[in-house]
């Protein structure tokens, strides 16, 4: 049993069954035992990789991306260049490098990292020695400023709460304990008047998830951008409104028993865009754009056949692994996919089309 383990059937015995959602955020963030709190996930040795972890050319065009946006905004200085869940701050590490040609943009940029691990808040530190950053326990704290901001695969590791219909009503899918397990039940039914939209494209048993912390880092992004323009450029897994059990568990590269061994695996909820993007009803959005496509737009066959000149044996054979990697349809090309959210009225950013 994992240590994590013991604490939550303890409190679960004295208290009662506990919302998917405090679980996840328990696993993941826990001060002792959590996930992220006590290590570094990423990488061949960890439990899983990201886009920025696979290849620079991922920062590389995001950040290109950004500041283009930023021109093409009238290049308001200064500005706060935001990443909630940094990571190891590779994304950032490389949207900097690439940005550092984009007259007044280094000048302008405050960079501001929203990260809950200390593990990993060690982790940005070191690769980002070389460039002024700050850190946040949330957004609420951003400065009141212009704000382009990149979350990459930041909501996915947000709290869920599951309900499952059950006539006109919900259950919750909560976590109990049987013989003194960890076990996944079900709430009495009851009405959910924030699930009521949910009525029409549901049916009986099917499963809907919702993420209790979204609405407030979208108000603190869209109350931002609304006053002093800027850009929420979000990427993840995950499609237009959700439905389904997306709950899962990472470990090692594989998927994973999520009830077991508590704080040893990544847990992650499939992101419902819709509901980010009504989280912010005063910003317009893109159309949701799938990775392969957005990358596409920004230039990543230029940039993997410029890169490539210079390669060769298995470093070349890694370079073109990673571009399969982050483009193809059968690996993160569509199943990741991309939502800039901009003032109304201002131009978004390349790669990104109007609904
Ligand atoms: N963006 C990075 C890391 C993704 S993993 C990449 O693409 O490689 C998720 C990140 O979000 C980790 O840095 C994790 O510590 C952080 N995180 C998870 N929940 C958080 C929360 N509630 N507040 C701030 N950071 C959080």
């Amino acid at each position: 049993m994992s240590a994590l383990a013991g604490h939550l059937i303890a409190r679960i015995a004295a208290t009662g069954p506990m919302t998917l959602a405090d679980y996840m955020r328990a696993c993941l963030l826990d001060p002792r035992y959590g996930y992220y709190a006590t290590r570094d996930p990423f990488g061949a040795a960890g439990d899983f990789t990201t886009a920025p972890e696979i290849s620079q050319m991922y920062g590389e065009l995001i950040g290109l991306c950004l500041a283009q946006n930023w021109l093409d905004q009238g290049a308001p200085a200064p500005f706060a260049l935001a990443e909630p869940g940094p990571g190891r701050g590779t994304l950032m590490a490389d949207i900097w490098r690439a940005t550092r040609a984009v007259p007044g943009f280094h000048a302008a940029a405050q960079i501001h990292l929203i990260e809950a691990s200390p593990t990993l808040r060690d982790a940005q530190a070191r690769r980002l020695a070389d460039v002024p950053v700050s850190w946040h326990e949330s957004l609420d704290t951003l400065p009141d400023t212009p704000l382009w901001l990149v979350a990459n695969e930041f909501f996915d590791a947000l709290p869920v709460r599951q309900f499952q219909r059950s006539g006109d009503a919900w259950r919750e899918r909560v976590i109990g304990l049987r013989d003194g397990r960890l076990t996944l039940g079900l709430t009495d039914p009851a009405p959910r008047v924030e699930l009521a939209h949910r009525l029409a494209d549901t049916r009986d048993s099917d499963i809907v998830e919702i993420c209790p912390d979204a609405p407030r880092i979208m108000a603190a992004i869209e109350a931002r951008i609304t006053r002093h323009g800027g850009a929420a450029l979000i990427v993840d897994y995950g499609g237009w409104r959700s439905l389904g059990d997306t709950f899962q568990a990472v470990r090692a590269h594989r998927f994973a028993d999520p009830l077991a061994a508590p704080g040893t695996a990544d847990l992650t909820a499939h992101v419902d865009f819709e509901a980010i993007a009504g989280a912010a009803p005063r910003l317009a959005h893109s159309a949701l754009t799938p990775q392969e496509l957005l990358l596409k737009r920004l230039g990543i066959d230029a940039r993997a056949a410029h890169l490539a000149q210079n390669l060769s044996g298995a470093a070349l054979e890694q370079h073109r692994a990673a571009f399969h990697r982050l483009t193809d349809a059968a690996e993160m090309g569509t199943l990741f996919k991309a939502l800039a959210l901009v003032a109304p009225g201002a131009p978004l950013p390349p790669g990104f089309d109007p609904v």
